[in-house]
């Protein structure tokens, strides 16, 4: 809210249209009776945040997790419709999560608590309606289990109806790395803007999960060193470079980056402060804050993860003039694929591994210089611009949809 707050005032947003963005469009609470695996019923709460759906349908993961609360599904719900927004595709936002403790739970159980739930929110959710997604502790198991769900309920096979799903149920290629993807493709953009050759240049990845790993492979590809990773167990360097194959395979067998033949130990605050030019955060939120920004010496930050600085460390990042990718665009990759499965699957397509790479990369490098060049108009920071350009084009669409007399 404090960032619609500051865009509205930055765009000169229409009071009645800031009014309306002031809270989601629909929220739904649902109380689920699901038979635990010891016979005895459990009542889960489970929610949907319909945000804004006027740019289409209404588009956002479903998390599994005991801290789910509604105020934070209806914040996620609110980036979501930004994040579909800054990337120009034709989607709202919405953001699901049901409160229960799936590191508890056997698979039996979770395919029942995401039955329930997909049943009790099935009249709100549908391919042109709301089309839910992964999120945390959600897979392309849970994606099937939902599809399944509404297709019994429909009559007839809907694989349009989620996204992330399996290969074999209508999922896309390249979805599985496509957050790193387009992370990679605004940092090479970014270092295009500061006139930092790719080739010789270095960078650190803190999180070395789905978006961190695939970010060292792509970043490899470039003739980017990758100098340091790090995990929840620790962080590792090495002056040379470290090779993402190796580094994969170490952690496959050992669980985690850290003893890598060749590379030296860390500790894991090192990570944000080495002296390389681009830093990519994707563990966790709140990671850069007031005590370590003024340390980053990084010349690009591009936000894998969500929310990896805090707004505090953001005006520090600002003053020493390092660029900023912001989240809603750096980790966008995602949400894109999602959206050309959806297209796929409304037209009964499957494209290559190719093909929607090439989609992917023009629609990131698109989404990165309007946001770069809105920030240059406002004269605001990447992050600034990226929320202007999103909010505006979601205006835009309230406006014309002329909801008001
Ligand atoms: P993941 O679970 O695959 O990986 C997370 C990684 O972070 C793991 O390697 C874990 O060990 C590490 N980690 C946890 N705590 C840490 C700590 N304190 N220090 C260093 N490393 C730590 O998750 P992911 O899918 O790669 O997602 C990472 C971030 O990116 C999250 O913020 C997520 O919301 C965001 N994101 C991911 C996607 C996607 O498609 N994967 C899309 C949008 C945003």
């Amino acid at each position: 809210m404090k960032q619609l707050e500051s865009t509205a005032r930055l765009i000169k947003l229409d009071p009645d249209v800031h009014e309306m963005l002031k809270n989601p469009k629909r929220v739904l609470i649902v109380s689920l009776p699901v038979k635990m695996d010891h016979g005895k019923v459990q009542v889960f709460q489970g929610f949907r945040v319909q945000f804004n759906d006027a740019r289409g349908p209404f588009k956002g993961g479903i998390r599994y997790h005991p801290k789910v609360t509604l105020d934070e599904v209806k914040a996620l719900a609110t980036w979501m419709t930004w994040k579909c927004s800054v990337v120009d595709i034709p989607y709202g936002g919405a953001k699901g999560g049901v409160v229960c403790d799936p590191k508890n739970m056997s698979l039996s159980e979770k395919e029942r608590v995401t039955r329930r739930y997909t049943a009790m929110i099935a009249d709100f959710i549908g391919p042109y309606r709301d089309v839910p997604a992964p999120d945390v502790y959600t897979d392309s198991q849970t994606m099937s289990w939902i599809l399944d769900t509404y297709s019994q309920i429909k009559g007839y096979q809907v694989p349009e109806c989620v996204t992330g799903k399996p290969i074999a149920l209508g999922g896309s290629e390249g979805r599985n790395n496509s957050t790193a993807r387009g992370c990679v493709i605004c940092a090479r953009e970014a270092a295009k803007q500061l006139k930092i050759p790719l080739k010789g240049a270095t960078a650190a990845i803190q999180g070395y999960g789905n978006a961190g790993s695939w970010s060292a492979v792509f970043l490899r590809e470039l003739g980017v060193k990758v100098e340091a990773v790090s995990d929840s167990r620790g962080a590792i360097y090495s002056k040379i470079g470290l090779d993402p194959a190796k580094t994969q395979k170490h952690k496959d067998k050992t669980g985690s980056v850290v003893g890598l033949g060749g590379t030296e130990q860390i500790e894991p605050e090192e990570i944000l402060e080495l002296d390389v030019d681009i830093l990519i955060p994707a563990a966790l939120e709140n990671a850069i804050t007031a005590r370590n920004a003024s340390r980053v010496r990084a010349k690009i930050i591009a936000e894998a993860a969500n929310g990896p600085a805090t707004p505090e460390a953001d005006e520090i990042l600002e003053r020493n003039k390092v660029l900023v990718v912001p989240d809603i665009l750096a980790n966008a990759g995602g949400v894109t694929v999602s959206y050309l499965e959806w297209v796929q699957n409304l037209n009964r397509e499957h494209w290559s591994e190719d093909q929607v790479n090439a989609q992917l990369e023009q629609k990131m490098v698109a989404a990165f210089n309007a946001c770069y060049e809105t920030s240059r108009k406002y004269d605001v920071s990447l992050r600034s611009g990226a929320l202007a350009l999103s909010i505006t084009r979601v205006a835009d669409a309230i406006k014309m949809l002329g909801i008001w007399p």
